[in-house]
Protein backbone atom coordinates (compact mmCIF):
# COMPACT_ATOMS: atom_id res chain seq x y z
CA UNK A 1 0.00 0.00 0.00
CA UNK A 2 1.03 3.61 -0.67
CA UNK A 3 2.02 5.72 2.45
CA UNK A 4 0.71 8.96 2.57
CA UNK A 5 2.46 11.38 4.93
CA UNK A 6 0.59 14.81 6.38
CA UNK A 7 2.96 17.56 6.77
CA UNK A 8 2.47 19.94 9.28
CA UNK A 9 4.40 22.89 10.69
CA UNK A 10 3.13 23.82 14.13
CA UNK A 11 4.40 27.14 15.86
CA UNK A 12 2.18 28.09 18.59
CA UNK A 13 -1.07 25.92 17.48
CA UNK A 14 -2.58 24.13 20.64
CA UNK A 15 -5.76 26.00 20.36
CA UNK A 16 -6.20 24.60 17.00
CA UNK A 17 -4.61 21.37 17.42
CA UNK A 18 -7.94 19.44 18.41
CA UNK A 19 -9.95 20.94 15.43
CA UNK A 20 -7.06 19.13 12.84
CA UNK A 21 -7.03 16.25 14.28
CA UNK A 22 -10.12 15.77 14.45
CA UNK A 23 -10.94 16.05 10.62
CA UNK A 24 -7.65 14.05 10.21
CA UNK A 25 -8.74 11.50 11.76
CA UNK A 26 -12.18 11.54 10.16
CA UNK A 27 -10.07 11.80 6.66
CA UNK A 28 -7.74 8.60 7.49
CA UNK A 29 -10.70 6.86 8.58
CA UNK A 30 -12.61 7.39 5.61
CA UNK A 31 -10.05 6.96 2.85
CA UNK A 32 -9.28 3.74 2.27
CA UNK A 33 -6.16 2.10 0.61
CA UNK A 34 -3.35 3.90 1.79
CA UNK A 35 -0.96 3.84 4.70
CA UNK A 36 -1.07 7.21 6.66
CA UNK A 37 1.72 9.07 8.35
CA UNK A 38 0.52 12.62 10.48
CA UNK A 39 4.16 14.01 10.62
CA UNK A 40 3.84 17.45 13.02
CA UNK A 41 7.05 19.51 13.40
CA UNK A 42 6.69 21.60 16.26
CA UNK A 43 8.23 24.43 15.56
CA UNK A 44 9.58 25.79 19.23
CA UNK A 45 6.14 26.74 20.03
CA UNK A 46 5.95 29.35 23.53
CA UNK A 47 2.26 27.16 24.02
CA UNK A 48 1.75 23.45 24.91
CA UNK A 49 1.68 22.60 21.29
CA UNK A 50 4.23 19.98 22.27
CA UNK A 51 2.37 18.19 24.86
CA UNK A 52 -0.98 17.77 22.75
CA UNK A 53 1.16 16.46 20.32
CA UNK A 54 2.71 14.14 22.56
CA UNK A 55 -0.53 13.50 23.62
CA UNK A 56 -2.42 12.68 20.20
CA UNK A 57 1.03 10.72 19.25
CA UNK A 58 0.62 8.05 22.51
CA UNK A 59 -3.10 8.19 21.34
CA UNK A 60 -2.55 7.15 17.70
CA UNK A 61 0.23 5.71 16.14
CA UNK A 62 -0.39 7.15 12.49
CA UNK A 63 0.91 10.19 14.06
CA UNK A 64 4.78 11.13 14.40
CA UNK A 65 6.35 14.11 15.47
CA UNK A 66 9.80 16.13 15.01
CA UNK A 67 10.57 18.54 18.03
CA UNK A 68 13.21 21.12 16.33
CA UNK A 69 15.47 23.28 19.44
CA UNK A 70 13.45 27.10 19.26
CA UNK A 71 11.58 28.63 16.13
CA UNK A 72 13.24 28.24 12.79
CA UNK A 73 10.38 30.15 10.86
CA UNK A 74 7.50 27.75 9.08
CA UNK A 75 10.40 27.54 5.67
CA UNK A 76 12.88 25.44 7.88
CA UNK A 77 10.44 24.05 9.53
CA UNK A 78 8.90 22.35 5.96
CA UNK A 79 12.44 21.27 5.28
CA UNK A 80 12.33 19.16 8.61
CA UNK A 81 9.11 17.90 7.48
CA UNK A 82 11.02 16.79 4.19
CA UNK A 83 14.26 15.05 6.09
CA UNK A 84 12.09 12.83 8.30
CA UNK A 85 8.10 12.30 6.10
CA UNK A 86 8.48 8.61 4.70
CA UNK A 87 5.56 8.61 2.31
CA UNK A 88 5.26 8.37 -0.99
CA UNK A 89 3.60 11.39 -0.86
CA UNK A 90 3.65 14.36 1.31
CA UNK A 91 0.66 16.58 1.58
CA UNK A 92 1.46 20.05 3.47
CA UNK A 93 -0.98 21.20 5.35
CA UNK A 94 -1.03 24.65 7.57
CA UNK A 95 -2.18 23.67 11.46
CA UNK A 96 -4.81 26.68 11.70
CA UNK A 97 -7.23 24.43 9.38
CA UNK A 98 -6.96 27.33 6.71
CA UNK A 99 -6.03 24.61 3.93
CA UNK A 100 -8.98 22.48 4.00
CA UNK A 101 -8.15 18.54 4.90
CA UNK A 102 -11.09 17.94 2.82
CA UNK A 103 -9.14 18.89 -0.51
CA UNK A 104 -6.84 15.86 0.39
CA UNK A 105 -9.09 13.14 -1.40
CA UNK A 106 -9.00 15.21 -4.85
CA UNK A 107 -5.41 15.34 -4.48
CA UNK A 108 -4.57 12.22 -4.05
CA UNK A 109 -6.79 11.32 -7.40
CA UNK A 110 -4.61 13.59 -9.60
CA UNK A 111 -1.20 11.93 -7.62
CA UNK A 112 -2.81 8.52 -8.68
CA UNK A 113 -3.11 9.85 -12.46
CA UNK A 114 0.32 10.95 -12.79
CA UNK A 115 0.95 14.30 -11.17
CA UNK A 116 3.61 14.79 -9.33
CA UNK A 117 2.33 18.13 -7.87
CA UNK A 118 -1.01 18.57 -6.63
CA UNK A 119 -1.13 22.50 -5.72
CA UNK A 120 -3.95 24.27 -4.34
CA UNK A 121 -5.18 27.83 -5.69
CA UNK A 122 -6.85 29.48 -3.57
CA UNK A 123 -9.87 31.92 -5.16
CA UNK A 124 -9.85 33.97 -2.30
CA UNK A 125 -7.67 34.67 0.39
CA UNK A 126 -9.81 34.46 3.10
CA UNK A 127 -10.28 37.33 6.02
CA UNK A 128 -7.24 39.90 4.89
CA UNK A 129 -6.73 43.50 5.30
CA UNK A 130 -7.26 45.87 1.96
CA UNK A 131 -3.31 46.64 2.23
CA UNK A 132 -2.16 43.22 2.49
CA UNK A 133 -3.57 42.23 -0.53
CA UNK A 134 -2.63 45.17 -2.37
CA UNK A 135 0.95 44.64 -1.35
CA UNK A 136 0.78 40.56 -2.08
CA UNK A 137 -0.13 41.23 -5.30
CA UNK A 138 2.42 44.07 -5.91
CA UNK A 139 5.37 41.33 -4.75
CA UNK A 140 4.48 38.62 -6.73
CA UNK A 141 3.94 41.16 -9.84
CA UNK A 142 7.98 42.24 -8.92
CA UNK A 143 9.01 38.41 -8.56
CA UNK A 144 7.20 37.10 -11.62
CA UNK A 145 8.90 39.92 -13.92
CA UNK A 146 12.37 39.67 -12.53
CA UNK A 147 12.45 35.67 -12.93
CA UNK A 148 12.55 32.90 -15.81
CA UNK A 149 10.25 30.45 -14.33
CA UNK A 150 6.54 30.91 -13.57
CA UNK A 151 5.69 31.83 -10.34
CA UNK A 152 2.57 31.08 -9.54
CA UNK A 153 -0.14 33.50 -7.97
CA UNK A 154 -2.36 33.10 -4.97
CA UNK A 155 -0.79 29.50 -4.21
CA UNK A 156 0.58 28.27 -0.75
CA UNK A 157 2.18 26.07 0.20
CA UNK A 158 -0.75 23.60 0.82
CA UNK A 159 0.01 20.66 -1.82
CA UNK A 160 1.05 17.76 -2.46
CA UNK A 161 4.00 16.40 -3.76
CA UNK A 162 5.93 13.31 -4.79
CA UNK A 163 8.46 11.38 -3.38
CA UNK A 164 10.17 12.66 -6.45
CA UNK A 165 9.98 16.35 -5.47
CA UNK A 166 10.59 15.89 -1.79
CA UNK A 167 13.89 14.33 -2.61
CA UNK A 168 14.34 17.54 -5.21
CA UNK A 169 13.76 19.92 -2.17
CA UNK A 170 16.02 17.94 0.33
CA UNK A 171 19.26 18.53 -1.70
CA UNK A 172 18.43 22.25 -1.74
CA UNK A 173 19.76 23.16 1.19
CA UNK A 174 20.50 27.09 1.01
CA UNK A 175 19.37 28.44 5.25
CA UNK A 176 17.42 31.46 3.71
CA UNK A 177 14.34 29.54 1.87
CA UNK A 178 11.58 30.58 0.29
CA UNK A 179 10.06 27.48 -0.31
CA UNK A 180 7.52 28.52 -2.46
CA UNK A 181 9.44 29.66 -5.46
CA UNK A 182 11.24 26.29 -4.69
CA UNK A 183 8.04 24.54 -5.52
CA UNK A 184 7.83 26.46 -9.15
CA UNK A 185 11.71 26.01 -9.50
CA UNK A 186 12.00 22.39 -9.59
CA UNK A 187 9.71 21.72 -11.96
CA UNK A 188 8.23 18.39 -12.33
CA UNK A 189 4.48 17.87 -13.39
CA UNK A 190 1.91 20.00 -11.85
CA UNK A 191 -1.66 19.94 -11.52
CA UNK A 192 -3.59 22.67 -9.98
CA UNK A 193 -7.30 22.44 -7.87
CA UNK A 194 -8.90 25.24 -6.56
CA UNK A 195 -10.43 25.62 -3.04
CA UNK A 196 -11.50 28.74 -0.75
CA UNK A 197 -9.29 29.05 1.81
CA UNK A 198 -11.06 29.45 5.31
CA UNK A 199 -9.92 31.47 7.90
CA UNK A 200 -8.18 30.33 11.08
CA UNK A 201 -10.17 28.10 13.67
CA UNK A 202 -8.39 29.43 16.41
CA UNK A 203 -4.90 31.37 17.78
CA UNK A 204 -3.50 34.13 15.50
CA UNK A 205 -1.36 34.20 12.65
CA UNK A 206 2.35 34.43 13.21
CA UNK A 207 2.94 36.73 10.54
CA UNK A 208 2.84 40.42 10.67
CA UNK A 209 3.72 43.46 8.11
CA UNK A 210 7.50 43.30 8.94
CA UNK A 211 7.91 39.64 8.46
CA UNK A 212 5.70 39.73 5.33
CA UNK A 213 8.44 42.50 3.88
CA UNK A 214 10.79 40.16 5.01
CA UNK A 215 9.40 37.01 3.25
CA UNK A 216 8.98 39.47 -0.25
CA UNK A 217 12.68 40.55 -0.07
CA UNK A 218 14.14 37.20 0.36
CA UNK A 219 11.75 36.02 -2.17
CA UNK A 220 12.97 38.43 -4.67
CA UNK A 221 16.40 38.41 -3.86
CA UNK A 222 16.57 34.53 -3.47
CA UNK A 223 15.58 33.82 -6.70
CA UNK A 224 16.50 36.67 -9.01
CA UNK A 225 19.71 39.02 -9.13
CA UNK A 226 17.81 41.45 -10.97
CA UNK A 227 17.35 44.19 -8.40
CA UNK A 228 21.35 43.93 -8.73
CA UNK A 229 21.22 44.82 -12.63
CA UNK A 230 18.35 47.49 -11.87
CA UNK A 231 21.05 49.34 -9.48
CA UNK A 232 23.29 48.93 -12.39
CA UNK A 233 20.80 50.41 -15.40
CA UNK A 234 19.83 53.23 -12.69
CA UNK A 235 23.49 53.82 -12.55
CA UNK A 236 24.07 54.40 -16.45
CA UNK A 237 20.88 56.18 -16.46
CA UNK A 238 22.06 58.63 -13.77
CA UNK A 239 25.67 58.98 -15.37
CA UNK A 240 24.61 60.01 -19.09
CA UNK A 241 21.95 62.60 -17.48
CA UNK A 242 24.65 64.19 -15.05
CA UNK A 243 26.95 64.30 -18.23
CA UNK A 244 24.40 66.32 -20.31
CA UNK A 245 23.57 68.89 -17.59
CA UNK A 246 27.32 68.63 -17.72
CA UNK A 247 27.23 69.96 -21.07
CA UNK A 248 24.37 72.80 -20.53
CA UNK A 249 26.21 73.97 -17.60
CA UNK A 250 28.98 74.40 -19.47
CA UNK A 251 27.87 75.93 -22.40
CA UNK A 252 26.30 78.03 -20.75
CA UNK A 253 28.71 79.38 -18.52
CA UNK A 254 30.63 80.02 -22.21
CA UNK A 255 28.18 81.38 -23.45
CA UNK A 256 26.56 83.70 -20.68
CA UNK A 257 28.84 84.36 -17.83
CA UNK A 258 28.77 82.75 -14.15
CA UNK A 259 26.81 84.16 -11.76
CA UNK A 260 27.11 82.05 -8.41
CA UNK A 261 23.81 80.57 -7.93
CA UNK A 262 21.71 77.67 -7.87
CA UNK A 263 21.82 76.69 -4.26
CA UNK A 264 18.87 74.63 -4.55
CA UNK A 265 19.63 72.42 -7.89
CA UNK A 266 23.01 71.62 -5.97
CA UNK A 267 21.58 70.33 -3.04
CA UNK A 268 18.72 68.24 -4.17
CA UNK A 269 20.77 66.61 -6.79
CA UNK A 270 23.84 65.54 -4.00
CA UNK A 271 20.66 64.37 -1.62
CA UNK A 272 19.08 62.43 -4.80
CA UNK A 273 22.62 60.62 -5.62
CA UNK A 274 23.20 59.85 -1.69
CA UNK A 275 19.77 58.38 -1.71
CA UNK A 276 20.22 56.13 -4.88
CA UNK A 277 23.76 55.23 -3.57
CA UNK A 278 22.64 54.19 -0.44
CA UNK A 279 19.29 52.15 -1.94
CA UNK A 280 22.54 50.39 -4.28
CA UNK A 281 24.22 49.72 -1.73
CA UNK A 282 21.85 48.16 0.47
CA UNK A 283 20.74 46.16 -2.70
CA UNK A 284 24.33 44.94 -2.87
CA UNK A 285 24.29 44.20 0.97
CA UNK A 286 21.27 41.68 0.79
CA UNK A 287 23.17 39.80 -1.51
CA UNK A 288 26.77 39.94 -0.02
CA UNK A 289 24.86 38.81 3.24
CA UNK A 290 23.05 35.99 1.91
CA UNK A 291 27.16 34.88 0.34
CA UNK A 292 28.14 35.56 3.93
CA UNK A 293 25.15 33.29 5.92
CA UNK A 294 25.35 30.39 2.87
CA UNK A 295 29.58 30.12 3.89
CA UNK A 296 28.77 29.65 7.47
CA UNK A 297 26.85 26.20 5.81
CA UNK A 298 25.08 25.47 9.32
CA UNK A 299 22.34 23.13 9.11
CA UNK A 300 19.25 24.81 8.48
CA UNK A 301 17.07 23.23 11.67
CA UNK A 302 18.39 21.15 14.63
CA UNK A 303 16.27 18.62 15.75
CA UNK A 304 16.05 18.15 19.80
CA UNK A 305 13.79 14.98 19.67
CA UNK A 306 12.00 12.82 16.92
CA UNK A 307 9.41 10.31 17.80
CA UNK A 308 7.55 7.78 15.48
CA UNK A 309 6.89 4.16 16.01
CA UNK A 310 5.03 3.09 13.11
N1 LIG B 1 4.38 28.27 11.40
C1 LIG B 1 5.56 27.65 11.78
N2 LIG B 1 6.61 28.44 12.23
C2 LIG B 1 6.53 29.80 12.28
C3 LIG B 1 5.32 30.42 11.86
C4 LIG B 1 4.27 29.62 11.43
O1 LIG B 1 5.69 26.44 11.72
O2 LIG B 1 7.49 30.44 12.69
C5 LIG B 1 3.24 27.43 10.93
C6 LIG B 1 1.93 27.70 11.66
O3 LIG B 1 1.84 26.93 12.83
C7 LIG B 1 0.90 27.27 10.63
C8 LIG B 1 1.58 27.64 9.31
O4 LIG B 1 2.97 27.74 9.59
O5 LIG B 1 0.67 25.88 10.65
C9 LIG B 1 1.04 28.91 8.73
O6 LIG B 1 1.16 29.95 9.67
P1 LIG B 1 0.09 31.12 9.81
O7 LIG B 1 -1.28 30.56 9.89
O8 LIG B 1 0.54 32.00 10.92
O9 LIG B 1 0.31 31.87 8.43
P2 LIG B 1 -0.80 32.40 7.41
O10 LIG B 1 -1.85 31.34 7.29
O11 LIG B 1 -1.30 33.66 8.01
O12 LIG B 1 -0.03 32.61 6.14
MG1 LIG C 1 -2.85 30.48 8.69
Amino acid sequence: MKKVTILVPCYNEAKSLHFLYAELKALMDEVKGYNWEVLFVNDGSRDNTLEIIRDLQSRDKRICFVDLSRNFGKENAMLAGFDYATGDCVVILDADLQDPPSLIPSMLKEWEEGYDDVYAKRMNRGKESWLRKRLSLLFYTILQHSTKFEILKNVGDFRLLDRRCIDTLKELRESERYTKGMFCWIGFRKKEIVFDRNDRVAGESNWNYFSLFNLAVEGIVSFTTAPLRFATILGVIIAFASFVLMLVYLFKTILFGDEVQGFPTLITTILFLGGVQLLAIGVLGEYVARIFNETKKRPVYVIREYVCEQ
